[in-house]
This record gives structure tokens, C-alpha cells and sequence, in this order.
């Protein structure tokens, strides 16, 4: 049997793809250590793994609510976070792979940690991508805007400072792609299906597109009206109350039920005074909520992009990073979408009668969903992972 190490950021949007697969390699009797933080211990524990906690080590602690905000749209910034957290926790952590000597490291993309400690000891190690694989042919359909590039161009002065840092402490970073990509010879498990994922079949054999992973859920919606709408702009950057207070508008005349999840940071009493038709919720079953749901209104993370698809819902599309702006296009480009730039009441309400007029979107939508089911899912994440355990490279 073998030993895995699983190493992820604190986000849900990262994790919980993962989780179905740790389940998998736990079900099938392999040992697993999940390096992750306190708010998903329980969810971690019950997918079978060892908790293993990251909060000490934590560098965005001591960050303020505005320079958290700067973590992924600001590139030097969040590699210096990234650059913190590898140094905080690679003592504590080579210590433990020394004793443990597990066959292999799994790391999410943006786990630099885990990637920068494999390297270094050797350790094989396996690329878990919540988002699309990036190469030079996907990088051309994500393009990034020309401001985008000169920011990245002129932020690589303190980029290459964080990799000094790195390189210093024996961490073999090269340049800024082995950072933030994968590249042609690394194992990488990818939650896209090869028809959502641009340009698949550019990547070699050595990536898996699995295709998302769906966790159960464990509610029963109702639905009250014949158009359910579902609004969330995801768990990270969510507090946005501008952007509800006009979705509540744009539907509050309407026929349509609406229900808003809005995350914890937004001040709620905003909407103590509701039409019957809405409903604001801090957090939902979005799972339980898809499978009644007629249209997504979403920031795009690729998580809720892919449950969304996968219960075959159109879109409504309001990218707020440029990483969910790739993901906007993507799915704009396979139709099954509407990306609105700057949303008024007036283009909310109007999106949603277009997607209800023209059944093409939700026909695009269901033929995704029918690629996605296509897909390995976590047996096939598992049994990449269990192949890299089994080989000598
Ligand atoms: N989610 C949920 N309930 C909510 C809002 C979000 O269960 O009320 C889940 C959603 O199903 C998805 C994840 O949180 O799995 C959000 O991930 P995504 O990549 O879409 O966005 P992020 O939160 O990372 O920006």
C-alpha cells in the first residue's frame, strides 16, 4: 500500500475536488496526510486522511483585509505569499517527508509548498489543477490582456527576488513558469473534461483530464417557481453587496425565484426586507441547488463553472480575475454562457430572458455535461497518482 502526501492553499474552491480522490486512495487501502488548515480538518478527516495543519505557518494571517484581496490579481505580491509560506513550513515539513517517506507528493497548482519540498527531496510528485492546464497553445485561447502582460513584465524584478529566496533555501525554481505552470514532463491531474479544457489535445499523455469531481449533496430543494436563478460569487472574494442589491432588483418584479448565497463578510441586515420570490443565504448547498437550478449567475471559479455545467445550467457570467475571465471565455466560446462586462439591473434581467428565449445555451450546457459524466473522475485521479507511486523516474 502506498504513502501519499497531499498538500493544498486554504481555499474550498482547491480542496474539494481533491477530497473524492483522497477518498478513492483511501477506500482502496493506501495511507494518506493531508497538509491543509483548520476550517477543513473535519471535511479532510472524514475523506479518510491524516489532518496535518498548516495554521502555524500561515503567512496571510498577518495579512490586512486589502492586501488579502491582492492575493491572485496581483502577481509579484502573491509569489512573495507563496515564497513566505514554502520557507515557513519547508523545515517542518522535510523533517516529517524524512521520516515518513512517502512514495509521492500531491500538491495543488497553487500549493507551490509542496511542489518546491519534492523537488528538492526528490519525492515524485503529481500536479492536482482546479483550473485549466496552461500551455502556449491554452495560454493563447486564456490570453491575458496586453495590461496583464506588461503588469507581469514589469512586476519580474521582484518575482526573480522571490525565487532567489527560494533557490537559496534549495528550492530548484528556475524561473516564474515553474511556479505557477506545469510543465510537458510533469504528472498533472486535471478537473476539466478534454472538451471544456482549450487546446487538450496539445498536452501530452502525461496529464489526466479527469473531469470534475462532484461531491453529493445533502439537501432537498424546492424549487417555488418555474425559473429557479442561483446567484454566488463564489467563497473568496464575495463581499460584493452592490452586486447583489442589483440582482435583487433586476428580478424582485419578476416570476422568477431567486436565491443568493453571499458568503459571511457582506452585512446581511441588508436584506432583512425581502420580496417572497428571493432568498439570501450566507452559504448553501450549491450542489443540492444546481440540480433545480435554470440559470447560474456566477464569478466563474472554475469549481462552480464545472458543477454548473456538469447539472448541464447555463451561465451568467461576471469574471471578476483574470483567471475566471478564461474561464468566461471558454465557456462563451462553446456556448453555454453569456459573460456580462459591467452588469446593470437592466443587463441581468435581460441576460436571463436571452438565455430562457434561445434553448441553445442550455443545449451547449447539457452536451458538456455529457463529456463531464464521460469523464475518470477519481478513479482515474487516483489510479494517475497510484502509477506515479509505482514508478521510478
Ligand atoms: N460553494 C458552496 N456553497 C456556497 C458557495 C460555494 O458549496 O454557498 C462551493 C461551490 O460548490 C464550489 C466552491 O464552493 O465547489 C467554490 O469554488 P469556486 O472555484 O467556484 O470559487 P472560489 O470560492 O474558489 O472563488
Amino acid at each position: 500500500m502506498s504513502k501519499i502526501v497531499f498538500f493544498c492553499i486554504p481555499a474550498h474552491g482547491h480542496t474539494n475536488p481533491t477530497l473524492g480522490v483522497v477518498r478513492q486512495l483511501t477506500n482502496l487501502g493506501h495511507q494518506v496526510w493531508y497538509y491543509s488548515y483548520n476550517f477543513l480538518k473535519e471535511e479532510i478527516e472524514a475523506a479518510g486522511a491524516n489532518f496535518v495543519s498548516c495554521d502555524a505557518y500561515d503567512t496571510r494571517q498577518e495579512l490586512s483585509p486589502e492586501e488579502s484581496a491582492r492575493l491572485g490579481r496581483d502577481l509579484p505580491f502573491s509569489i512573495r505569499i507563496l515564497a513566505d509560506t514554502t520557507l515557513a513550513l519547508g523545515d517542518v515539513v522535510c523533517r516529517h517527508m524524512a521520516q515518513l517517506k512517502p512514495d509521492c507528493i500531491v500538491a495543488d497548482s497553487m500549493a507551490v509548498w509542496g511542489k518546491a519540498i519534492a523537488l528538492k527531496l526528490g519525492i515524485p510528485f503529481v500536479c492536482s489543477t482546479t483550473t485549466f492546464a496552461f500551455n502556449r497553445y491554452s495560454a493563447q485561447i486564456m490570453k491575458q490582456s496586453p495590461k496583464d502582460m506588461l503588469a507581469m513584465i514589469l512586476s519580474m524584478p521582484k518575482v526573480n527576488h522571490q525565487i532567489k529566496r527560494l533557490q537559496n533555501n534549495g528550492y530548484p525554481f528556475k524561473n516564474i513558469l515553474d511556479i505557477i505552470q506545469s510543465d510537458e514532463n510533469t504528472h498533472t491531474i486535471v478537473y476539466a473534461s478534454p472538451q471544456f479544457q482549450p487546446c487538450s489535445d496539445t498536452f501530452p499523455d502525461k496529464y489526466a483530464f479527469v473531469g470534475p469531481v462532484i461531491r453529493p449533496s445533502k439537501e432537498q430543494i424546492i424549487k417555488k417557481k418555474k425559473v429557479l436563478i442561483y446567484m454566488s460569487m463564489g467563497t473568496v472574494n464575495n463581499d460584493m453587496l452592490p452586486l447583489y442589491l442589483k440582482c435583487i432588483s433586476a428580478f424582485r418584479a419578476t416570476d422568477y425565484q431567486l436565491i443568493l448565497s453571499v458568503g459571511n463578510i457582506v452585512d446581511r441586515n441588508q436584506f432583512r426586507i425581502l420580496p417572497d420570490n428571493i432568498s439570501v443565504f450566507p452559504q448553501v448547498d450549491q450542489i443540492a441547488i444546481l440540480k433545480k437550478t435554470d440559470i447560474f449567475i456566477s464569478h466563474c471559479g472554475m469549481n462552480s463553472v464545472s458543477e454548473s455545467l456538469y447539472f448541464g445550467v447555463p451561465l451568467i457570467m461576471l469574471p471578476q480575475t483574470s483567471e475566471q475571465c478564461g474561464v468566461a471565455r471558454q465557456v462563451q466560446r462553446l456556448g453555454a454562457g453569456i459573460t456580462l462586462k459591467r452588469p446593470s439591473v437592466h443587463g441581468l434581467l435581460s441576460a436571463v430572458q436571452t438565455l430562457l428565449r434561445d434553448p441553445s445555451y442550455q443545449n451547449h450546457a447539457k452536451e458538456l455535461s455529457e463529456g463531464f459524466k464521460k469523464c475518470a473522475g477519481v478513479r482515474g485521479a487516483a489510479e494517475k497518482i497510484l502509477q506515479v507511486c509505482d514508478r521510478t523516474e
